[in-house]
């Protein structure tokens, strides 16, 4: 595992079940609570620990209490913020921006000694890889991870690598890894030649890895490669080959791997994939005028169906940018959708499709648990901090700096 934290403590097996029937009697003590981040979870990879008292979320003194923290720590502290992060989060961030924005804002502020990343565990990491030696960067909820990232285990991709191998065809394979990918993948990523792309640059990372090889494997998240492949880069949807780290050859026979310009593995946002085209037909039956845009991380048939697409960046500024009165059904993260209506009021902006949720680990991160980690560092104790070991950040930095050369 690359990242290390403080997480320590007895490991209770809560896998246990009974078949015998029994009476139903009142619950005591859930597991699940232990996934609200007030103790810990034996079973998570990334530990969910945060040592002493969380403040009760109805505490009325919160945002004094976060200010005042914050006070207290002066430039000695940076408060990065993802866009899909709560309001009651956003309101304290020095910054915000997508993971990418985010990490390069954490290297730019050397002078500071905290960097507290309001995003998920792998947007932390890629702080931790570029930032300084003497920097801390702090996740304020250990159990906020992402599901896409969790999708590409480094076990199943060497696993994957050597099918590649044993075909001959892993010389001519060029790993490109979305940013949303854990540090052991992107530094997997480095080693093996590769590069890391973004929402808004994965056109130009896969312009760069076909002038390296003949194919690409694209991880975690195969609705990107798909969409850039086949919109972007005048690929066809046959050329592109869906990997299933949970079957024999990932599904394939050796024929499809050989032939396939595009493998992808089979990873994908559990926010994002939930889009449907039925929804977009409903809204656009409802609104004629309605302007559809979507994130790449949606499915190829609901980006086909789209006025737009781009990345959380470019959601922004074309929202911004738009015509007052114009209507505008945003699939993406509802955080995000919230805010842009709230700061564009002379527009009409709606959520895409009523049935899909927050990101629940992005949302993991809330006031309690800002101030907890605010409060702590305060006191000069460093909670929750996320650590790449120096061999894995070692790769997974050539493999950012292959992308950061990439030209603008
Ligand atoms: S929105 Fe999707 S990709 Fe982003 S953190 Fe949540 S699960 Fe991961």
């Amino acid at each position: 595992m690359a990242s290390t934290t403080e997480t320590t403590g007895e490991s209770v097996d809560t896998r246990s079940a009974t078949t015998t029937t029994q009476a139903w009697s009142e619950p005591g003590e859930s597991p699940l609570l232990l996934l609200l981040g007030s103790n810990q979870d034996p079973l998570s990879e990334r530990g969910v620990e945060c040592p002493g008292a969380l403040p009760e979320p109805s505490d009325p003194d919160l945002v004094a209490r976060a200010l005042a923290a914050k006070e207290k720590l002066g430039d000695r502290l940076f408060i990065l913020g993802h866009h899909y992060q709560r309001e009651e989060v956003i309101q304290f961030a020095d910054t915000t921006g997508d993971s990418f924005k985010l990490a390069q804002q954490a290297a730019a502020r050397p002078e500071a000694e905290f960097i507290v990343f309001c995003g998920v565990h792998f947007m932390a990491e890629s702080a931790d890889i570029l930032t300084n030696d003497d920097q801390q960067v702090i996740l304020p909820d250990l159990a906020a991870g992402c599901s896409m990232a969790d999708m590409a285990r480094l076990d199943q991709v060497e696993a994957a690598w050597e099918v590649l191998t044993r075909l001959g065809i892993a010389d001519t394979t060029i790993p490109v890894s979305y940013m949303n990918s854990s540090a052991d993948i992107k530094s997997f990523t480095g080693r093996n030649g590769g590069t890391i792309c973004t929402s808004s640059n994965a056109a130009k990372s896969l312009e760069w890895a076909f002038e390296q090889g003949e194919r690409v494997l694209f991880l975690p998240d195969q609705h990107l490669g798909r969409n850039t492949a086949v919109r972007d880069m005048g690929f066809s949807l046959d050329d592109c080959a869906v990997f299933n780290p949970r079957k024999p050859n990932g599904g394939l026979t050796d024929d499809e791997l050989r032939n396939a310009k595009m493998i992808l593995w089979k990873g994908h946002c559990s926010v994002h994939g939930r889009f449907s085209p039925d929804s977009i037909d409903e809204l656009r039956n409802e609104i004629p005028d309605i302007n559809i845009m979507v994130h790449p991380e949606c499915k190829y048939e609901v980006v086909s169906k789209s006025d737009y697409v781009g990345s959380t960046e470019r959601i922004i500024k074309q929202v911004s940018e738009a015509a007052p009165g114009s209507a505008w059904a945003i699939g993406t993260e509802l955080n995000l959708v919230r805010r842009l209506a709230l700061q564009n009021p002379d527009k009409r902006i709606m959520f895409l499709d009523k049935t899909v949720c927050f990101c629940s680990t992005m949302n993991r991160i809330d006031l309690p648990h800002l101030v907890w980690s605010l409060e702590n560092l305060a006191e000069g104790r460093v909670m929750n901090t996320i650590t790449v070991d120096p061999e894995t950040s070692k790769w997974a930095k050539v493999a950012l700096e292959r992308m950061l050369a990439l030209p603008g």
